[in-house]
């Protein structure tokens, strides 16, 4: 929970001697509070004071980090429980099962095919992250020749599933560069696992089946030394995890509960492939930092990644495209040049139907901050302006030798401003983009 203004100026010296640049002591903690100015600023702040401030603005949930390089996932540091009152920030890890009891072929293909889990929607590259080796076998070797395997495949990051310390440390002995997040340390093994955990620089899961166990596992884990923790907490039901998924992140984030303010993991591995895309994507909505799942099934990694694709986009910005001119196909300078607005969904269904025509063509995107052709045109954000702004910013004379300009049919009022502010010639495009295959063979000379 953040200071206050006036909780700010009891641990601040009160002297109101100016060095700040504020009248007064509380004008400056007033202006802290509102993050218009930075403790710094003031040189005679305490060290207890700085202490005390520095551990109230931590972040009510902490942020953690595994896999390397490319396959670098984070995790938790969220700060709201709904949406709307800001946005969610770091999208849920969908994570696959590789069992330790495959061997040779069959681990290939287990490898490969969690690994080809990825989709592209609206433009974006969507797909699991993660791959968790579990220690089926409670074989150590075996652990270690499994997770050596998915690091070496290289594509995704990683997750070791096991409760012994001895397959834990032997997996780490081969895969440790790649700073797996280790799964899990239980009451009785914390001790042990935290050791691993901290010798390796890896992010550890506490796992415990109540919450008052797991918040006092993680204090335990903590004061080890292992400041990257995440939370698995075993539930009877799929009911009883959304329950206390949801009453961790209240604990967490509405009364700043140290022990619990950290990122969690869940795992959904033991139904259907259809069984498992309804219960993680409960969990993806509450509030799951990363789910593991046994099924490679595409039809069941979809929805999900949709789920988190939505419930993770901020809702105060429209899904954007890059605005510049997008050639679709080969186009030459005797292509057409339409235009339409950099909101995403807009921009992909037209380039779809462009695509479909089999016209190679330029399409122009004008930025009008995410908003659709009508919703832009309402708020004066496409106007003859923009539009003949947007074709001089990216050139648009240099990649065609015509001056005809396609624009969408919803919009054939600004024909006459448009014509005027650009010299081009503006021809009226169809009203619906799907009409847009048949307007250009039909209509494009
Ligand atoms: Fe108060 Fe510090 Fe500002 Fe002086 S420099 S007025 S002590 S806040």
């Amino acid at each position: 929970m953040a200071l206050t203004g006036l909780d700010i100026f009891k641990l601040l010296p009160k002297t109101n001697c100016k060095k700040c640049g504020m009248p007064t002591c509380l004008a400056f903690a007033m202006a802290l509070a509102q993050k218009r100015v930075k403790l710094d600023d003031c040189p005679d702040v305490s060290q207890e004071a700085k202490e005390k401030l520095a551990a109230a603005a931590a972040p009510p949930m902490r942020k953690v980090v595994f896999g390397s390089g490319d396959n670098q996932v984070q995790i938790g540091q969220e700060t709201v429980m709904f949406r709307h009152e800001e946005k969610f920030y770091n999208p849920t890890v969908l994570a696959v099962t590789v069992s330790d009891k495959l061997t040779g072929d069959d681990l290939k293909k287990r490898i490969e095919s969690v690994n080809s889990l990825q989709f592209e929607r609206i433009g974006t590259k969507i797909g699991a992250r993660a791959v968790a080796v579990i220690n089926d076998s409670g074989s150590p070797d075996s652990f270690a020749q499994a997770a050596a395997a998915v690091k070496d495949a290289g594509d995704l990051a990683l997750i070791l599933v096991t409760q012994s310390p001895e397959a834990m440390a032997a997996a780490l002995a081969k895969t440790k560069e790649s700073i797996p997040l280790l799964a899990s340390a239980t009451p009785d093994t914390a001790e042990a696992m935290a050791q691993i955990a901290k010798e390796n620089g890896c992010p550890l899961a506490a796992q415990a089946e109540s919450i008052e166990a797991l918040s006092d596992l993680t204090e335990k884990i903590e004061a080890q030394g292992v400041e990257d923790i995440v939370l698995n907490l075993v539930a009877p039901s799929l009911r009883d995890q959304l329950y206390n998924l949801s009453k961790m992140r209240a604990l967490a984030l509405k009364k700043v509960f140290r022990p619990l303010g950290y990122p969690t993991i869940s795992f959904v591995t033991d139904d259907s492939a259809d069984t498992q895309a309804a219960s993680a994507i409960s969990l993806i909505c509450k509030y799951s930092g990363i789910v593991v799942l046994d099924t490679v099934e595409p039809y069941a990694l979809l929805p999900m990644l949709t789920a988190v694709m939505n419930v993770f986009a901020d809702p105060q910005k429209p899904v954007q495209v890059e605005p510049k001119v997008y050639p679709i196909g080969e186009p030459n300078e005797n292509s057409p040049m339409m235009f339409t607005t950099n909101f995403s969904l807009t921009y992909y269904t037209v380039e779809s139907d462009v695509e479909a025509s089999r016209i190679p063509s330029y399409i122009l995107v004008v930025d009008t901050e995410g908003t659709s052709v009508l919703t832009a045109y309402s708020g004066d954000k496409l106007n003859e302006k923009t539009v003949a702004d947007a074709m001089t910013k990216h050139s648009v004379e240099d990649l065609v030798k015509h001056r005809k300009l396609i624009i969408p049919g919803y919009v054939a009022v600004m024909s006459g401003k448009l014509e005027e502010a650009t010299n081009w010639e503006v021809m009226v495009g169809p009203r619906e983009c799907s009409m847009l295959p048949k307007y250009l063979q039909e209509v494009w000379k």
